[in-house]
């Protein structure tokens, strides 16, 4: 019998990039509820599940377009890139995994900070991309987010951290752990400065980055669902020989422990962030302008 499909021509090889796959991005797998949405859909509602609101990961392309206003923004140190001061080798040396992963995610390190304005408001905003080499705190990012706070301090504006990260960067050792005190001791002048300081912790936030600039904020906020802990789970576990409890290191078990301000919504976030800096930086009133007196009696209510 004649098969179905025969092929005729011998040694046909396509390059891997002319390859035509599934076309990507046309539609999207909820992980947690399994509901399938188009692409298009997904992306209208911030990447969030349409059906069961889990919040998929995206990156600093993603937050800046939502939090600064018509995605108008000024990107601060956009090309500081990493040494490579331990002469690090693993599976590769250190240079060529950061030159390979600069390639396939267009991004320089795992951090993007910038200033611009939210609903009007001047901020200064550093966000962590997971997909550089997990997010990983390296001297890059821990420089990137210094020089993010003193703009903050210089300019006088408040300043929010967006955390999505594995932890210090093992390539870099001591130099990542040394990141830990530099970004606290920046954050404690702009709390001296009393310039208002907001961590949202994002989907995972783990490891040296938990236990220094991401708890750190005036106010520590996370994403629904987002992992947040600072040892994994299997090593707590064998480290205190007893079982974890259900959600250990979710962020509504966080923030039910006392760790957390709130969980929000990433599609209410620009509306509380705006809400919750008025009520901090509240506006300077003209010195002509003198303050409306406090009437006694309310007719209302
Ligand atoms: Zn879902």
């Amino acid at each position: 019998m004649m098969p179905w499909f025969k092929r005729v021509e011998k040694g046909i090889h396509t390059p891997t990039e002319e390859k035509k796959e599934t076309p990507d991005g046309l539609w999207y797998k909820c992980p947690e509820c399994k509901a399938v949405i188009s692409m298009a859909e997904h992306r209208k509602n911030l990447n969030t599940c349409v059906k069961c609101d889990y919040h998929d990961r995206i990156g600093s392309e993603e937050y800046f377009a939502i939090l600064f206003d018509d995605n108008k923004f000024t990107e601060l140190d956009g090309n500081l890139t990493s040494g490579d001061p331990l002469n690090f080798v693993d599976s590769k040396p250190y240079p060529q995994r950061i030159a390979a992963t600069e390639k396939k995610t267009g991004l320089k390190d795992a951090v993007r900070t910038a200033y611009g304005k939210m609903n009007g408001q001047n901020i200064t905003i550093a966000c962590m991309d997971f997909a550089f080499i997990g997010g990983s705190m390296g001297s890059v990012v821990g420089e990137k987010i210094s020089r993010a706070i003193d703009h903050a301090r210089e300019t006088r504006t408040p300043f929010m951290m967006i955390s999505k990260s594995g932890g210090a960067r093992m390539m870099e050792a001591g130099f990542s752990l040394m990141q830990m005190a530099k970004t606290s001791a920046k954050l404690a002048l702009l709390s001296e400065e009393r310039l208002p300081y907001i961590s949202l912790l994002t989907d995972p936030t783990t490891g040296g980055v938990t236990a220094s600039y991401a708890m750190l904020g005036d106010f520590n906020i996370a994403e629904p669902g987002a992992l947040i802990g600072f040892a994994g789970p299997r090593v707590i576990r064998e480290t205190i020989g007893k079982d974890l409890p259900k959600d250990f290191q979710s962020a509504e078990f966080v923030l039910e422990h006392g760790f957390l301000d709130f969980i929000v919504d990433r599609k209410a976030l620009k509306q509380k962030l705006t809400d919750l800096l008025e009520m901090v930086m509240p506006k300077e009133t003209p010195k002509s302008e003198k303050p409306k007196k406090l009437r006694a009696t309310s007719k209302a209510s």
